[in-house]
């Protein structure tokens, strides 16, 4: 007799576990693992779909029930595949479903239908996961079609609506009351269908590489069979793309594939095009603007051998591609790597999960590593690879200045641009340059500082900016849960010019325009990227009408390479400095860095200009002259001083319910149990605190920062306790969840 152990199609955590079935005579030695098969579950024997996860000749359970039928002709993934899955359960504390379901890409089974539109009618969740969850808990039984719907949308960022119509076969109806409850919103979006028009690409050989470049490639190429994680350390133009193309070639070479990660496709134009111009129709591209139906033409053609080098966003990481031989990501350190929705994974930990599994290397680029890699690169952990100067002929790095914009307020400037700032951009619309405008928006006012000498409000005990609660008038740190009172002096200065950041990039856009009348402007901000004025169209109207000014938010920042561009104003430079989180420093010199190397990467050298109210500031000096190593050395000691990642993990336990006692109560009571549980290892409890977004569409929301080293101890009792959350009838209003080194605090 044989039995197959699965994993059954129900979302509830009290399900779990792997239940054992029975294999009818007639299909016996016809399953492998990975197959979905129909077995009947629960009391009434309801049937459902389950996964194959190990098949034997003995089971433990007394009258198991047999299988009913099979739903695939061959298996949906592999051995290597399910202990990913076991990774990802433990890693980001998440159920095998959930986990399987992001491994293994949704809809893979589907056929494609082919639209000719350009932009697409889609939904996207309105709500956050947790809530979502709720709702389908709450849609399950009453309106079954929503709950798919629901699903669905927890599984991919964006569906088009035909699609979901397809896949469930089901009207629109559905999709229209779900948005009318607000649990969904309905988007309109640009497709990306053939991404790439091969017949306009010409095709380029290799470049001659510098020396520099050399050695980081021989250092890879001449070890393609052994796991090696690699750090491409490479200032920005530094030609890291090209050490990429020539290692990817010589493993094509070698009959073998390749999985190129990237933050995000639709900033990355450029990129793909010197790929497709590189390697031709052996590519494929992944994102989450194509239809569901045209990711599985890509999926079709990465499993059949006919793409042979995959680039995507983190998702791609789980690309059905056979004989992988090198997997690359491109900026390591972008937090849009990680995923925030269940299993909130991590696309470089995921990656160096599969390279080990498949004996390849990993390549980890960045011209401003995240602190984490450059500690394991030091360490020897990583191989480090550095790429020291620009690749092309005479590009130089640009010269960058700091304006205090304290000096400009005491001078009776009360406008937006410093006096250089202004003077700089009179003079590139004199020669003819284009100048790109930096308005950095993250951390959007929620921080007090004081304008007059650049006094920022932190807590005491974390050295991590306050957040400024509007509703409620007071600050307070999402780390520890420390609150105070708002200030309305400064307790430096005495000045009562202290008050929250913002300035949008609309009235930065009509201040430009007043003092420069016959410039021609262009605004790029998530207002002005819609299904019309793509991204991509944007920045082309910029190079080809030879726009004087683009003002942007983060989209400006990456992958641009202009070679007209050779002045940078980075407008409040401050504001990241001061976001809840304690990458804030690290996410600071990044963005510093990056948008400066946009500038002057042509014949003409260029010149960024810095504005801030904190000029001494050693993360933007730092940044100023690209110096990582300095800024690596600082904030080091900085994490090690007050223990946060490498040298801890940090897990957050998320607790919210319509009732503000419930959410409490439940976080308190947590945060005791945790406390005598895990007083034999070494970690420390923060918290309850009110969360970043304390209170969204009514539900309230509290949260236990835990630091530690996650070891198999901590992982079981955190997973014990979830479970136990979930079965205790006290918490049935509460949903909880558990996330691994969250981006967002
Ligand atoms: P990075 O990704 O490190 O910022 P890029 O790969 O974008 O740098 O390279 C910057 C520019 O230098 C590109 O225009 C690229 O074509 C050019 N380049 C790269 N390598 C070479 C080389 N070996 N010789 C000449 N130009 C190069
Ligand atoms: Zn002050
Ligand atoms: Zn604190």
């Amino acid at each position: 007799m044989q039995f197959a152990t699965v994993i059954v199609n129900k979302t509830a955590r009290a399900l779990d576990q792997f239940f054992d079935y029975q294999v009818p005579s007639h299909l016996e030695n016809k399953l492998l693992v990975g197959m979905v098969v129909l077995v009947p579950f629960g009391k009434n024997n309801q049937a459902i779909e389950a996964y194959i996860v190990a098949l034997s000749n003995y089971t433990d359970i007394k009258n198991v029930k047999e299988i009913q039928e099979i739903l695939s002709n061959e298996p949906l993934f592999d051995t290597d595949t399910l202990e990913l899955i076991r990774f990802m359960k433990r890693r980001y504390f998440s159920t095998y479903l959930a986990a399987l379901k992001t491994v293994v890409p949704y809809g893979l089974g589907f056929n494609s239908k082919q639209t000719g539109d350009k932009t697409l009618q889609g939904s996207a969740l309105a709500v956050t996961y947790e809530e979502a969850l709720d709702a389908l808990e709450s849609a399950r039984d009453k309106a079954p079609v929503q709950a798919r719907i629901i699903e669905l949308l927890m599984q991919n960022e964006f569906v088009a609506n035909c699609d979901i119509q397809m896949i469930l076969g089901c009207g629109s109806s559905a999709i229209k009351s779900l948005e009318k409850k607000g649990i969904l919103q309905t988007v309109s979006i640009e497709v990306f269908r053939n991404p790439i028009d091969f017949s306009a690409i010409q095709k380029s050989k290799a470049l001659p590489p510098t020396r520099e470049q050399m050695n980081a490639i021989d250092s890879i190429v001449n070890h393609l069979d052994c796991f090696q994680v690699y750090l491409l350390h490479g200032i920005t133009g530094s030609g890291k793309t090209e050490v990429f193309m020539q290692c990817i070639d010589k493993v094509l070479t070698q009959g073998k594939t390749a999985i190129v990660l990237v933050p995000e496709i639709s900033l990355t134009p450029q990129m793909i095009h010197r790929f497709a111009s590189r390697f031709g129709k052996q590519i494929a591209v992944l994102h989450s603007r194509l239809s569901m139906g045209e990711r599985n033409d890509e999926y079709k053609r990465i499993k059949r051998g006919e793409a042979r080098v995959v680039i995507g966003v983190r998702s791609a990481i789980f690309a059905p591609i056979k004989n992988l031989g090198i997997i690359i990501v491109d900026e390591e350190h972008e937090s849009s790597y990680k995923s925030q929705t269940v299993p909130a994974y991590h696309a470089r930990e995921v990656a160096a999960i599969r390279a080990k599994q498949r004996n390849i290397p990993l390549i980890l680029a960045s011209a401003t590593p995240s602190v984490e890699s450059y500690y394991k690169a030091l360490s020897g952990k990583y191989k480090l690879l550095t790429l020291q100067s620009r690749a092309k002929e005479n590009a130089s790095v640009p010269d960058v200045s700091i304006v205090d914009m304290r000096r400009e307020l005491a001078e009776g400037n009360r406008s937006l641009f410093s006096t250089q700032l202004q003077k700089e951009i009179a003079l590139n619309i004199e020669r003819g340059h284009q100048t790109i405008l930096f308005l950095n928006r993250r951390g959007f006012s929620t921080f007090i500082s004081c304008r007059s000498c650049g006094y920022v409000v932190k807590c005491p005990r974390c050295n991590i900016a306050l957040t400024y609660h509007k509703n409620k008038n007071f600050l307070t740190c999402h780390y520890c849960g420390y609150t105070q009172k708002n200030l309305h002096e400064c307790p430096e200065c005495g000045s009562t010019y202290i008050k929250h950041f913002g300035t949008g990039t609309q009235r930065v856009e009509e201040e430009v325009q007043a003092l420069f009348p016959n410039a021609t402007i262009l605004r790029m901000d998530l207002d002005t990227i819609s299904a019309k004025n793509s991204h991509r169209q944007i920045l082309e109207q910029f190079e080809r009408e030879k726009i004087d000014i683009l003002i942007g938010t983060q989209m400006v920042t990456k992958g641009l390479d202009y070679e007209n561009v050779t002045l940078v104003g980075v407008l409040a430079a401050d504001m990241s400095l001061y976001t809840d989180d304690y990458r804030a420093n690290e996410k600071t010199f990044d963005l510093i860095t990056q948008v400066c190397g946009r500038a002057g990467r042509g014949q003409h050298p260029g010149r960024a200009v810095i504005q801030t109210y904190m000029p001494d500031n050693s993360v933007l000096t730092l940044a100023c002259t690209q110096n990582y190593h300095s800024f690596y050395e600082e904030e080091i000691s900085l994490r090690q001083a007050l223990l946060y990642p490498p040298f801890c993990d940090l897990i957050s336990l998320t607790f919210s319910s319509f009732n503000e006692n419930a959410a409490l109560n439940a976080a308190k009571l947590a945060a005791n149990f945790l406390k005598n549980m895990l007083i034999t290892e070494n970690l420390s409890i923060l918290g309850p605190s009110p969360c970043g977004f304390y209170k969204i569409n009514n539900k309230f929301r509290r949260r236990i920062l835990i630091k530690c080293k996650l070891n198999d101890t901590i992982v079981n009792m955190l997973t014990d306790y979830l479970n136990k959350h979930y079965k205790s009838a006290e918490n049935r209003f509460v949903s909880l969840s558990v996330e691994t080194n969250p981006i967002h605090m």
